[in-house]
Protein backbone atom coordinates (compact mmCIF):
# COMPACT_ATOMS: atom_id res chain seq x y z
CA UNK A 1 0.00 0.00 0.00
CA UNK A 2 2.64 2.35 0.77
CA UNK A 3 4.56 1.88 -2.55
CA UNK A 4 0.98 1.99 -4.19
CA UNK A 5 0.40 5.53 -2.65
CA UNK A 6 4.12 6.93 -3.28
CA UNK A 7 3.86 6.09 -7.09
CA UNK A 8 0.66 7.61 -7.07
CA UNK A 9 1.49 11.05 -5.91
CA UNK A 10 4.17 10.80 -8.28
CA UNK A 11 2.18 10.18 -11.05
CA UNK A 12 -0.24 13.00 -10.02
CA UNK A 13 2.62 15.47 -9.52
CA UNK A 14 2.19 17.25 -13.22
CA UNK A 15 -1.51 17.98 -12.38
CA UNK A 16 -2.33 18.52 -8.81
CA UNK A 17 -0.23 20.64 -6.40
CA UNK A 18 -1.32 18.32 -3.67
CA UNK A 19 -0.26 14.84 -5.13
CA UNK A 20 -0.20 13.12 -2.29
CA UNK A 21 -3.28 14.68 -0.26
CA UNK A 22 -5.04 13.64 -3.74
CA UNK A 23 -3.90 9.63 -3.86
CA UNK A 24 -4.50 9.55 0.20
CA UNK A 25 -8.11 10.27 -0.61
CA UNK A 26 -9.00 8.68 -3.40
CA UNK A 27 -7.60 5.48 -1.83
CA UNK A 28 -9.49 6.21 1.09
CA UNK A 29 -12.51 6.38 -0.50
CA UNK A 30 -11.89 2.79 -2.57
CA UNK A 31 -11.55 1.09 0.54
CA UNK A 32 -14.96 3.41 2.57
CA UNK A 33 -12.49 4.34 5.41
CA UNK A 34 -11.19 7.72 6.40
CA UNK A 35 -7.83 9.38 5.29
CA UNK A 36 -6.49 8.75 9.03
CA UNK A 37 -7.62 5.42 9.23
CA UNK A 38 -5.97 4.95 6.03
CA UNK A 39 -2.49 6.34 7.53
CA UNK A 40 -3.27 4.50 10.46
CA UNK A 41 -3.32 0.73 8.97
CA UNK A 42 -1.23 1.71 5.89
CA UNK A 43 1.05 -2.00 6.76
CA UNK A 44 -1.89 -3.68 7.22
CA UNK A 45 -4.25 -2.49 4.09
CA UNK A 46 -4.21 -4.38 0.44
CA UNK A 47 -4.32 -1.93 -2.62
CA UNK A 48 -8.13 -2.52 -4.09
CA UNK A 49 -8.99 -3.15 -7.57
CA UNK A 50 -10.23 0.49 -9.09
CA UNK A 51 -7.41 2.86 -7.84
CA UNK A 52 -5.63 2.78 -11.26
CA UNK A 53 -9.21 3.77 -13.03
CA UNK A 54 -9.46 6.55 -10.15
CA UNK A 55 -5.82 7.71 -10.97
CA UNK A 56 -6.70 7.90 -14.48
CA UNK A 57 -9.42 10.22 -13.71
CA UNK A 58 -7.29 12.70 -11.45
CA UNK A 59 -4.71 12.76 -14.29
CA UNK A 60 -7.39 13.94 -16.52
CA UNK A 61 -7.92 16.97 -14.58
CA UNK A 62 -10.88 16.14 -13.05
CA UNK A 63 -11.47 17.19 -9.45
CA UNK A 64 -11.14 14.89 -6.29
CA UNK A 65 -13.96 16.34 -4.38
CA UNK A 66 -15.83 14.64 -8.10
CA UNK A 67 -14.32 11.91 -8.04
CA UNK A 68 -15.16 11.30 -4.11
CA UNK A 69 -18.22 13.30 -4.37
CA UNK A 70 -17.44 15.09 -0.90
CA UNK A 71 -15.70 17.85 0.26
CA UNK A 72 -14.95 19.21 3.87
CA UNK A 73 -15.63 23.10 4.29
CA UNK A 74 -15.76 24.02 7.92
CA UNK A 75 -14.90 20.28 8.95
CA UNK A 76 -18.31 19.55 7.94
CA UNK A 77 -18.41 16.73 5.04
CA UNK A 78 -20.44 18.26 1.86
CA UNK A 79 -21.87 16.15 -1.16
CA UNK A 80 -20.55 17.61 -3.99
CA UNK A 81 -21.40 17.21 -7.68
CA UNK A 82 -20.52 18.68 -11.03
CA UNK A 83 -24.03 21.22 -10.59
CA UNK A 84 -22.43 22.76 -7.59
CA UNK A 85 -19.40 24.87 -7.15
CA UNK A 86 -17.09 22.75 -4.93
CA UNK A 87 -16.57 24.31 -1.37
CA UNK A 88 -13.10 26.17 -1.18
CA UNK A 89 -11.10 26.91 1.87
CA UNK A 90 -11.04 30.75 1.15
CA UNK A 91 -15.01 31.07 1.69
CA UNK A 92 -13.93 30.23 5.07
CA UNK A 93 -13.22 33.45 5.91
CA UNK A 94 -17.42 34.01 5.52
CA UNK A 95 -18.18 31.95 8.30
CA UNK A 96 -15.41 33.01 10.59
CA UNK A 97 -16.43 36.64 10.26
CA UNK A 98 -20.31 35.85 10.66
CA UNK A 99 -18.89 33.91 14.31
CA UNK A 100 -16.91 36.73 15.27
CA UNK A 101 -19.54 39.23 14.51
CA UNK A 102 -22.51 36.85 15.75
CA UNK A 103 -21.06 35.70 19.01
CA UNK A 104 -22.24 39.17 21.06
CA UNK A 105 -25.86 39.09 18.83
CA UNK A 106 -25.90 35.50 17.09
CA UNK A 107 -28.51 35.94 14.28
CA UNK A 108 -31.69 34.56 14.01
CA UNK A 109 -32.96 34.63 10.09
CA UNK A 110 -29.79 33.82 7.52
CA UNK A 111 -30.21 33.73 3.68
CA UNK A 112 -27.79 32.50 1.66
CA UNK A 113 -28.00 34.10 -1.93
CA UNK A 114 -26.57 31.20 -4.54
CA UNK A 115 -26.59 28.57 -2.07
CA UNK A 116 -25.04 25.80 -4.59
CA UNK A 117 -24.20 23.11 -2.25
CA UNK A 118 -25.73 24.89 0.83
CA UNK A 119 -22.09 25.27 2.03
CA UNK A 120 -22.07 28.86 3.67
CA UNK A 121 -26.16 28.37 5.21
CA UNK A 122 -25.03 24.90 6.76
CA UNK A 123 -21.78 26.21 8.28
CA UNK A 124 -23.50 28.97 9.42
CA UNK A 125 -26.45 27.57 10.77
CA UNK A 126 -24.33 24.75 12.34
CA UNK A 127 -23.16 27.61 14.42
CA UNK A 128 -25.95 29.60 15.30
CA UNK A 129 -28.18 26.99 16.84
CA UNK A 130 -31.43 29.68 17.17
CA UNK A 131 -31.23 30.80 13.77
CA UNK A 132 -33.31 29.28 10.83
CA UNK A 133 -31.97 30.10 7.25
CA UNK A 134 -33.10 29.71 3.72
CA UNK A 135 -30.84 29.13 0.64
CA UNK A 136 -31.46 30.44 -2.62
CA UNK A 137 -30.49 28.62 -5.53
CA UNK A 138 -31.85 29.19 -9.84
CA UNK A 139 -30.12 25.69 -10.05
CA UNK A 140 -33.21 22.81 -9.35
CA UNK A 141 -29.96 20.42 -9.26
CA UNK A 142 -27.90 22.40 -7.05
CA UNK A 143 -30.63 22.30 -4.81
CA UNK A 144 -31.43 18.74 -4.40
CA UNK A 145 -27.76 18.81 -3.18
CA UNK A 146 -27.97 21.44 -0.65
CA UNK A 147 -31.31 19.59 0.43
CA UNK A 148 -29.24 16.28 0.92
CA UNK A 149 -26.44 18.06 2.62
CA UNK A 150 -29.02 19.85 5.29
CA UNK A 151 -30.16 16.51 5.53
CA UNK A 152 -27.44 14.36 6.34
CA UNK A 153 -26.04 17.31 8.89
CA UNK A 154 -29.14 17.33 10.64
CA UNK A 155 -29.95 20.82 9.85
CA UNK A 156 -33.03 20.11 7.66
CA UNK A 157 -35.65 21.68 10.43
CA UNK A 158 -33.61 24.93 10.12
CA UNK A 159 -32.99 25.59 6.24
CA UNK A 160 -35.27 25.79 3.41
CA UNK A 161 -34.21 25.96 -0.09
CA UNK A 162 -36.02 28.00 -3.00
CA UNK A 163 -35.49 27.90 -6.46
CA UNK A 164 -35.21 31.34 -7.38
CA UNK A 165 -33.20 33.72 -10.24
CA UNK A 166 -31.79 37.00 -9.10
CA UNK A 167 -32.20 38.12 -12.84
CA UNK A 168 -35.59 37.81 -12.59
CA UNK A 169 -37.91 40.92 -12.01
CA UNK A 170 -39.46 40.92 -7.87
CA UNK A 171 -37.22 38.13 -7.65
CA UNK A 172 -36.50 39.68 -3.61
CA UNK A 173 -40.97 39.28 -3.26
CA UNK A 174 -40.57 35.78 -2.61
CA UNK A 175 -37.87 35.70 0.42
CA UNK A 176 -40.93 37.20 2.33
CA UNK A 177 -38.86 39.25 4.82
CA UNK A 178 -35.84 40.35 6.20
CA UNK A 179 -32.63 38.90 7.00
CA UNK A 180 -30.11 39.98 10.01
CA UNK A 181 -27.33 37.66 8.36
CA UNK A 182 -26.97 37.57 4.35
CA UNK A 183 -24.35 35.34 2.95
CA UNK A 184 -23.37 35.25 -0.93
CA UNK A 185 -20.28 33.92 -2.85
CA UNK A 186 -21.67 34.78 -6.50
CA UNK A 187 -20.08 34.22 -9.45
CA UNK A 188 -17.38 36.55 -9.74
CA UNK A 189 -15.11 35.64 -12.51
CA UNK A 190 -14.41 37.33 -15.94
CA UNK A 191 -15.16 35.74 -18.59
CA UNK A 192 -11.86 36.65 -20.26
CA UNK A 193 -10.13 35.23 -16.80
CA UNK A 194 -8.44 31.75 -18.02
CA UNK A 195 -8.78 28.80 -14.77
CA UNK A 196 -7.41 26.00 -14.31
CA UNK A 197 -8.46 22.83 -16.09
CA UNK A 198 -10.22 21.21 -12.96
CA UNK A 199 -12.41 24.26 -12.93
CA UNK A 200 -12.90 25.07 -16.00
CA UNK A 201 -13.60 21.80 -17.49
CA UNK A 202 -15.47 20.76 -14.46
CA UNK A 203 -17.20 23.29 -12.10
CA UNK A 204 -20.84 24.96 -13.56
CA UNK A 205 -19.98 28.30 -15.54
CA UNK A 206 -22.85 29.43 -14.44
CA UNK A 207 -21.77 29.84 -10.34
CA UNK A 208 -18.09 31.15 -11.90
CA UNK A 209 -18.61 33.53 -14.90
CA UNK A 210 -20.45 37.03 -14.61
CA UNK A 211 -19.57 38.64 -17.78
CA UNK A 212 -16.58 40.77 -18.67
CA UNK A 213 -15.58 42.67 -15.41
CA UNK A 214 -16.74 39.29 -13.20
CA UNK A 215 -19.33 42.81 -11.45
CA UNK A 216 -22.48 41.23 -13.24
CA UNK A 217 -24.06 39.67 -10.09
CA UNK A 218 -22.87 42.73 -7.87
CA UNK A 219 -24.71 44.58 -9.91
CA UNK A 220 -28.26 42.74 -8.91
CA UNK A 221 -27.60 41.78 -5.60
CA UNK A 222 -26.21 44.46 -3.89
CA UNK A 223 -28.98 46.95 -4.90
CA UNK A 224 -31.40 44.11 -3.84
CA UNK A 225 -30.07 43.84 -0.37
CA UNK A 226 -32.11 47.09 0.49
CA UNK A 227 -35.19 44.91 0.33
CA UNK A 228 -33.85 42.08 2.38
CA UNK A 229 -31.21 43.05 5.31
CA UNK A 230 -32.95 43.98 8.64
CA UNK A 231 -31.68 47.62 9.70
CA UNK A 232 -28.63 46.05 12.05
CA UNK A 233 -28.18 43.20 9.60
CA UNK A 234 -24.88 42.06 8.11
CA UNK A 235 -24.11 40.97 4.76
CA UNK A 236 -21.14 39.07 3.85
CA UNK A 237 -19.84 38.93 0.44
CA UNK A 238 -17.57 37.08 -1.06
CA UNK A 239 -15.56 39.02 -3.98
CA UNK A 240 -12.44 38.65 -6.01
CA UNK A 241 -9.11 38.99 -5.01
CA UNK A 242 -8.83 42.14 -7.53
CA UNK A 243 -12.33 43.83 -6.93
CA UNK A 244 -12.44 45.09 -3.74
CA UNK A 245 -12.27 48.41 -4.95
CA UNK A 246 -15.63 48.37 -7.51
CA UNK A 247 -17.60 46.25 -5.16
CA UNK A 248 -16.88 48.89 -2.44
CA UNK A 249 -17.80 52.08 -4.54
CA UNK A 250 -21.15 50.15 -5.23
CA UNK A 251 -21.86 49.36 -1.63
CA UNK A 252 -20.70 52.80 -0.86
CA UNK A 253 -23.42 54.47 -3.28
CA UNK A 254 -26.40 52.35 -2.19
CA UNK A 255 -25.54 53.22 1.21
CA UNK A 256 -23.56 50.72 3.42
CA UNK A 257 -20.53 50.76 5.59
CA UNK A 258 -17.70 48.35 3.66
CA UNK A 259 -15.58 46.81 5.36
CA UNK A 260 -12.98 44.60 3.62
CA UNK A 261 -11.49 41.15 4.92
CA UNK A 262 -8.35 38.83 3.56
CA UNK A 263 -8.17 34.92 3.22
CA UNK A 264 -5.80 32.55 4.31
CA UNK A 265 -3.61 33.58 1.42
CA UNK A 266 -3.80 37.03 2.28
CA UNK A 267 -6.12 38.00 -0.78
CA UNK A 268 -9.07 40.29 -0.47
CA UNK A 269 -12.34 37.91 -0.12
CA UNK A 270 -15.20 39.30 2.05
CA UNK A 271 -16.81 42.53 2.05
CA UNK A 272 -19.21 43.27 5.24
CA UNK A 273 -21.63 45.22 4.65
CA UNK A 274 -23.59 47.56 7.35
CA UNK A 275 -26.51 49.98 6.55
CA UNK A 276 -24.13 53.05 6.82
CA UNK A 277 -25.94 55.11 10.01
CA UNK A 278 -24.66 58.58 8.73
N1 LIG B 1 -13.04 31.48 -6.11
C1 LIG B 1 -13.64 30.79 -7.22
C2 LIG B 1 -12.56 30.29 -8.16
O1 LIG B 1 -11.86 29.41 -7.81
C3 LIG B 1 -14.68 31.64 -7.89
C4 LIG B 1 -15.91 31.55 -7.11
C5 LIG B 1 -16.98 32.43 -7.62
O2 LIG B 1 -17.04 32.91 -8.74
N2 LIG B 1 -17.85 32.67 -6.76
O3 LIG B 1 -12.40 30.70 -9.26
Amino acid sequence: MAAALRQAAQALETVSETPRLDAELLMAHLLGISRQDLLLDLPKLDVPDGFSALLERRKAHEPVAHIVGEREFWSLPFQVSADVLIPRPDSEILIETAVEIGTDHPPTHILDLGTGSGALLLAALSEFPEARGVGMDASPAALAMAHNNADSLGLSDRARFLLQDWTMADWTQSLGGLFDLILANPPYVSTKAELSREVSEFEPHKALFAGAQGMDDYHVIIPALDALLAGDGIALIEIGFDQAGQVTILAEKQGYAVECKQDLGGNDRLLVLRRDPV
